[in-house]
């Protein structure tokens, strides 16, 4: 499809060379990857190479991978898991207040269901957790932390490695979403000190619908399964696998290892260019979060006077997105920027640009050129005229 597409947080188109490494595991490949006879042991290899190229993405080891059907179940398999093991033993867990849907809710139904008790760490203007916050949140009835490495919306980096440490002097688990920032600045589990990792595959150029958690074999030890069956996944999680959709996750994953050391400062180049461009021709914007430490290929910019929504519908062919895509579509404005201090109306007005791999200098000149139009148009209008005369 034609268009500029700068939504790869959202998610990032699928390499076809991610699309060669899946197309014989669907046109070729047939059994179960847990079937012993060749058709099934082909299936399983194809598995295992792709665990391998996972564990190499985050640092881990290939058994201790679980595949899931992505960030979003990895995440609920990581708080309710561990929440459902350890529940006799300790009864709080923190969340940041930046997290994702997928670990903000999964922590509001543990605190429903009586689990436990789910306290939100806060984070100051710049959209990232301070170590201090978590470290005065810590007592010894924390069970688990859950921290994101890298926001989605306004790609702020947090201080994991430095957060890990505290939630370890306190005899707790550590969990990291760390679905936005593999591929895009290096991440090691064992540098870090994460007991569980969840990664997606969408967000590096592979399927969706497709992910896993990867911890350390006593953290995975210490999880319960939430989808019961057969037992595969280390008994963490039943059902037969997407060999498919697996190994393109495991492409993907091979990828975006070895071309993150390139990929990363071009991409990084155009977004500030993107940025300065937008700021020499559009008077009174901003960037929202801290822009020293942050992920290579997002902004996150408020225009001041301009309903985002109403941008957005005037931006077409450019795709961009409006806090998080996941709950786009409700008329709550992001969580993420609300949590770091921005007033409703600031949130409304705010759009999120995310670039990849296939971002291309012609790609920055239209967004810039459409985003520009967009946002004078839009601050000259109503909102009703807006959208009215963009539909
Ligand atoms: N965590 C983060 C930080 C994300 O950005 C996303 C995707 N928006 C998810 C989790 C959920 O990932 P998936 O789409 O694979 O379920």
């Amino acid at each position: 499809m034609s268009g500029v597409y700068l939504d790869y947080n959202g998610a990032a188109p699928l390499d076809p060379r991610v699309l060669e490494a899946m197309l014989p595991l669907l046109t070729e490949g047939v059994g179960n990857a847990s079937s012993v006879h060749r058709f099934g042991r082909l299936q399983a290899a194809a598995v295992d190479e792709a665990r391998e190229h996972v564990a190499d993405l985050v640092g881990g080891r290939p058994g201790h991978v679980v595949f899931t059907a992505g960030a979003t179940e990895a995440n609920n398999l990581a708080l309710r898991g561990m929440v459902e093991g350890e529940q006799r033993k300790r009864s709080r867990v923190l969340v940041s207040a930046v997290e994702h849907a997928s670990v903000l809710e999964t922590a509001r139904w543990v605190a429903a269901q009586g689990l436990a008790k789910v306290d939100v760490i806060p984070v100051a203007g710049g959209g990232f957790v301070e170590p201090e916050s978590v470290e005065s949140m810590m007592g010894p009835d924390v069970m688990l932390v859950s921290v994101m490495a890298a926001n989605s919306e306004t790609g702020v980096l947090n201080p994991i490695a430095e957060i890990a440490k505290r939630v370890h002097a306190g005899g707790a688990i550590f969990h990291c979403d760390a679905t936005q920032i593999v591929g895009r600045v290096a991440f090691d589990l064992e540098t870090v000190g994460a007991d569980l990792v969840s990664v997606s595959g969408h967000k590096i150029c592979g399927p969706g619908g497709v992910g896993a958690l990867v911890g350390t074999r006593r953290s995975l030890l210490r999880v319960r399964p939430v989808i019961h069956g057969g037992g595969h996944e280390r008994g963490l999680r039943s059902g037969s696998i997407n060999v498919a959709g697996v190994a393109g996750f495991g492409a993907a994953a091979r990828l975006a290892s070895e071309e993150r050391n390139d990929e990363a400062p071009r991409v990084a180049r155009l977004r500030d260019r993107l940025v300065q461009e937008l700021r020499q021709r559009i008077p009174d914007i901003q960037e929202n979060g801290n822009t020293d430490r942050r992920l290579p290929n997002t902004t996150n910019v408020r225009f001041a006077g301009a309903d985002s929504d109403a941008v957005l519908v005037n931006m077409d062919p450019v795709a961009v997105s409006t806090g998080s895509a996941c709950s786009s579509g409700s008329i709550e404005p992001s969580e993420v920027l609300q949590a770091m201090g921005l007033s409703r109306e600031a949130a409304f007005e705010s759009i999120r640009f995310s670039l990849g791999r296939f971002t291309t200098p012609d790609d920055i000149d239209i967004a810039v050129r459409k985003t520009v139009t967009a946002v004078s148009y839009v601050r000259d209008m109503t909102y009703t005229e807006a959208v009215n005369a963009a539909s």
